[in-house]
Formats: C-alpha cells, sequence, structure tokens
C-alpha cells in the first residue's frame, strides 16, 4: 500500500527562492547557534535561523533539561525570539544538525505552520550538505487557525 505522505526527498536550495547570499546568511546563522546548544544528555546539537519577511534573521539552539520534558527545540526558540521581537510572517527556517538528515520534529512544525507555509532547509554540521522542504510537505492536511473558523 502506498503511504499517503510522499517523501520529497533531496531537492536543489533553489527551490527555497531566496538569494543565495540570504541563503548563506540563514545557514551560517544556524551553524553559528548551533554551537551555543546545551545538550549535556543527547550530546545532540541543533541550530536553527528563521528568516522573517522583514528581513531579519531570529536564532535559537536546543536546550535539554535534567528533568526531560523541560528542554526545548532549536525551532521554537528561534519562533519565540521573532514573535517576541514582534515578527508575524516568515519566509524560511534553516535547521542545523549533524547532518542534513535532520528535520523540524512535528511539534516544531505544527508550530511554525500557525504562520503559515515556508521553505525548511535542512543542513549539515558543515554547512554543506543540505536538503530543502516546503513546511507544507512535511506537515501535510495541517490544523492552523482557519480550522477555528
Ligand atoms: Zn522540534
Amino acid at each position: 500500500m502506498k503511504p499517503d505522505f510522499e517523501d520529497p526527498g533531496i531537492r536543489p536550495l533553489a527551490r527555497a527562492g531566496l538569494a543565495p547570499m540570504t541563503k548563506r546568511n540563514l545557514i551560517e546563522a544556524a551553524k553559528a547557534v548551533r554551537e551555543n546548544s546545551y545538550s549535556p544528555y543527547s550530546k545532540y546539537k541543533v541550530g536553527a535561523a528563521l528568516l522573517a519577511a522583514s528581513g531579519k534573521i531570529y536564532t535559537g539552539a536546543n536546550f535539554e533539561n535534567a528533568a526531560y520534558g523541560a528542554g526545548t527545540c532549536a525551532e521554537r526558540v528561534a519562533l519565540g525570539a521573532a514573535l517576541s521581537a514582534g515578527e508575524r510572517k516568515f519566509k524560511a527556517i534553516c535547521v542545523c544538525g549533524i547532518d542534513a538528515s535532520i528535520t523540524p520534529c512535528g511539534i516544531c512544525r505544527q508550530a511554525l505552520v500557525e504562520f503559515g507555509d515556508i521553505d525548511v532547509i535542512c543542513v549539515g554540521e558543515d554547512g554543506n550538505e543540505t536538503r530543502s522542504y516546503l513546511l507544507s510537505e512535511l506537515l501535510k492536511a495541517s490544523f492552523g487557525p482557519a480550522n477555528l473558523g
């Protein structure tokens, strides 16, 4: 039986529709903030850089806690920083992990889709290997503000 969801797979960054310099800045910001990850338990460092429609980039790193459930993903840290600065519209997010197979978790996909469809650029720690998706591909048939009527 064919699954309902088809893996979009590896696509060139051009799909993201961002200027090459903007993409590079986003990738470098995610890579840099990843170094600030507080992940003593999993040792899985993640950095995220969220590009707002204003052109500003907001970053976040994942953080863990001895009470495991108190930790938070990098994507939601970046989103919180952007929202706290008054941003409400976004163009893209870059997530930097060990390799480009990283993608935002389900909770982060849901948190991001609240603000519309954006490009999701996934990158390895070297900043070179990339995969890009649309958020709507990663979270099909999502629940959003329109569902509340
Ligand atoms: Zn997450």
